[in-house]
């Protein structure tokens, strides 16, 4: 590394070990720590601990490498310095009139409040939205990161943004090396947030109703350790749960996709065979139209495509597949021609022209917001606004018929404001 600067470390929180303690030089603000201290982690705030050979650990941070209560925890302080720029974007898109409005509102009310959501439907464009926010926080040398609960998300993320601003921006999630780089904006995995302490003056979180974030007590935790006590929070959702709306103190309402037409309305069909999907996937390929088709597990994916019996260019997808990023390139390449997956690919992923399917809709794992989500990949260019989505079910539950009322009254709201 040849540019390393001790100030990089600035609000890092780090094992002390023969590989770290070189970093203690002069000139360097830091304070040692015991890793666990009073029942609770010093990394990660976390209280959940086991015990190997006679030493007592933290559960909770064991995917950042195993700290025991005899090991030290160097939290560096001090502050990073960032080079200043007049502006930092370059973004030569153009927002629809309703994405101009909302991207004025939060940029206007950004100092103002402290805890914001940008409540946003699928596919309408609330990336862009941040930008004009985003520049106006760089310029005042606000230190930013985004988080996301998912690495395939990150990933998309991280080019789009590299192309819309002219700074560097660090990428960080945990099939990434950590460069050890302070950047002043910042993608990551919302995990990675427990290598820092009061570091961000902005902590932007995306998909806040998505696993495991939602409802998750210690994550949480680990994003306020890691915020600026006087520090704002911007959430991002297309659908925030009731309980999450009392907490934040500014809503910004978009519920109308970028293109300006109306979300795809699932139908709902009930199905007690493979045939029947079997014969829909048929009709797709005989029309050339690509899909997704969603299951509520792996196993029930793999049962499933061990019985597709004719020829088609298909590929599963899961969160055990080592390849998942490179499958997902692939199909949005539109090298494959039907992906058979599960949650995974709910959120946050872009495709072109593309029905969805979903598999035992009823099954527990398809909540009401998941497949709100799953309904969101289709329609998500102006001229296939009206790909097919189908809910094939057993027995009709209020998931569905709920998911499928919400999108109902989302299009109308939208109607209105176009
Ligand atoms: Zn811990």
């Amino acid at each position: 590394m040849t540019d390393f600067n001790i100030s990089n470390l600035a609000n890092r929180v780090m094992v002390l070990n023969a590989n770290t303690e070189k970093y203690l030089v002069r000139n360097c603000e830091y304070q040692i720590v015991p890793a666990i201290e009073k029942h609770q982690c010093n990394r990660c705030l976390g209280k959940e601990f086991s015990e190997v050979k006679g030493k007592i650990y933290c559960r909770s941070c064991l995917n950042f490498g195993r700290i025991d209560e005899e090991d030290k925890l160097i939290k560096f302080t001090g502050e990073v310095n960032f080079s200043k720029q007049s502006n930092y974007l370059n973004w030569q898109g153009q927002l629809s009139t309703l994405q101009q409005k909302v991207s004025n509102e939060l940029s206007n009310s950004i100092f103002e409040y402290q805890k914001h959501l940008l409540w946003a439907v699928t596919g309408a464009g609330k990336t862009e939205i941040l930008f004009q926010t985003i520049n106006k926080l760089l310029k005042s040398g606000q230190r930013i990161i985004i988080v996301s609960p998912r690495i395939d998300v990150c990933e998309e993320l991280y080019p789009r943004f590299k192309e819309a601003f002219t700074l560097d921006i660090s990428l960080m999630h945990g099939q990434k090396e950590d460069r050890l780089i302070a950047t002043q904006l910042t993608i990551a995995t919302v995990h990675q947030l427990l290598k820092f302490e009061k570091a961000f003056d902005v902590i932007i979180v995306d998909e806040v109703d998505s696993y495991p974030l939602f409802g998750n007590a210690w994550l949480e935790k680990i994003i306020n350790k890691a915020l600026k006590p006087q520090g704002r929070m911007i959430y991002l959702s297309a659908t925030p749960p009731k309980q999450f709306l009392r907490k934040v103190e500014k809503i910004y309402y978009l519920p109308l996709r970028f293109h300006g037409q109306p979300l795809p309305v699932p139908k709902s069909k009930m199905c007690f065979n493979q045939a029947t999907i079997f014969k829909q996937m048929k009709l797709l390929q005989k029309k050339q139209q690509r899909f997704l088709l969603f299951f509520p597990s792996i196993i029930a994916m793999k049962e499933f495509a061990a019985k597709i019996n004719w020829k088609l260019n298909f590929e599963c997808v899961s969160s055990e597949d080592r390849q998942r990023l490179e499958i997902v390139e692939r199909f949005r390449a539109e090298k494959i021609f039907a992906l058979l997956t599960t949650t995974i690919l709910e959120r946050g992923v872009t495709f072109n022209n593309v029905d969805v399917l979903v598999y035992n809709a009823d099954h527990k794992n398809f909540s009401k917001e998941v497949l709100i989500q799953i309904a969101g990949r289709a329609g998500r260019q102006k001229e296939h606004f009206d790909n097919q989505v189908i809910f094939y079910y057993r027995n009709y539950n209020c998931q569905i018929r709920h998911a499928i009322q919400e999108i109902k009254s989302l299009n109308k709201l939208g109607e209105k404001l176009s």
